[in-house]
């Protein structure tokens, strides 16, 4: 799977510009599935069909954190403004790529102190002298990222940008495969612009109205030096998803996702985030609603350019999806 992964985080797709990653999705999840499509505002959407009785929804995100240039100086630096939760502390000093391959480097304006790392003190120097040298390369309005990364730390531990949530899609390509024995239509949501408020996943989950949606997506954990205390940690199992800031999950489908990795002995623990949102919330209250939870991947470091996962914990998370979808009925 680690192929997989590395393959789908290697590729842009900053909020508003999931093409690109979008089409390379469709290419892994196709031959798995009956039927893909995409939706209005860019929802890549895949089918696995059963008798049509019940629907399950599967969302995961496909765009990430980054930046957009919204001025070139005289002196051919790029000034930006942040696309999602970018923290600007992590993201110094970083390398960054522009969706045409342009490289840059991200930097704060000299002399910045610590605690005012903000967007408007920072520029991208992309080697450029002039306006006119820089303005030949990139345009006002082009985004770009964190270099795109995966590195394996150890035999069961990767480090990687943008993980979040490029991991949440990988591990859906691979339950589209896993699945054998479905009742249920099955919908795999690859969702654009959660990083900008969990826009994408709403309009997807009205269209299809499921009578139950799981979103894949990371969270924090608590076993880092100086980490606020959370009961979630690294190699500990896939999240069961309790409640986020912009979430309540149901609390029926969280015993149920409770029961079945204990009767399949597939290693879990519960998760409380006590910052950020997931898409969980979109897909929740769109139309009528719906009964909605989610399984996350503990990760270290998000949003940074080293988020950094277990990946026994990613494949207890393929399990216990699998397990859910061919018993959902
Ligand atoms: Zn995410």
């Amino acid at each position: 799977m680690y192929s997989l992964i590395k393959n789908i985080v290697c590729c842009s797709g900053v909020s508003g510009r999931e093409k690109k990653v979008s089409a390379l999705i469709k290419n892994e999840i196709a031959p798995f599935v009956d039927e893909c499509y995409t939706d209005t505002l860019g929802n890549l959407i895949a089918v696995k069909r059963g008798s049509g009785a019940k629907k399950l929804l599967f969302c995961a995100h496909s765009d990430e954190i980054g930046f957009i240039v919204t001025y070139i100086e005289e002196n051919g630096m790029l000034r930006l403004a942040p696309i999602g939760g970018i923290n600007f502390v992590a993201a110094a000093y970083s390398e960054v790529v522009f969706e045409n391959g342009t490289r840059g480097v991200l930097v704060p304006d000299s002399g910045t102190k610590a605690d005012a790392l903000t967007a408007d003190r920072f520029y991208v120097d992309i080697g450029a002298s002039t306006h006119g040298e820089a303005a030949r390369r990139v345009s006002v309005g082009d985004c770009f990222s964190l270099v795109h990364h995966t590195t394996k730390l150890s035999a069961n531990r990767i480090s990687g940008r943008p993980l979040d949530d490029r991991l949440g899609c990988a591990i859906m390509v691979e339950v589209a495969k896993r699945i054998k024995n479905n009742e249920s239509d099955i919908y795999f949501v690859f969702s654009v612009q959660e990083e900008v408020g969990c826009r994408g996943a709403k309009p997807a989950a009205f269209a299809i109205a499921p009578d139950v949606a799981i979103a894949f997506d990371v969270t924090g954990t608590g076993d880092t030096p100086g980490a606020k205390p959370m009961a979630v940690k690294l190699g500990g199992g896939v999240a069961i998803k309790v409640k986020d800031m912009s979430v309540i999950c149901d609390d029926d489908l969280v015993s149920e996702l409770h029961a079945l990795a204990r009767d399949k002995k597939i290693n879990h623990q519960s998760e409380i985030l006590t910052y950020g949102g997931t898409d969980t919330s979109s897909l929740q209250l769109a139309g009528a609603g719906c009964a909605a939870g989610a399984l996350s991947i503990p990760t270290r470091y998000i949003h940074s350019a080293v988020e950094t996962v277990d990946m026994r914990d990613v494949k207890a998370c393929v399990e216990l999806a699998v397990a859910y979808a061919e018993a959902f009925k």
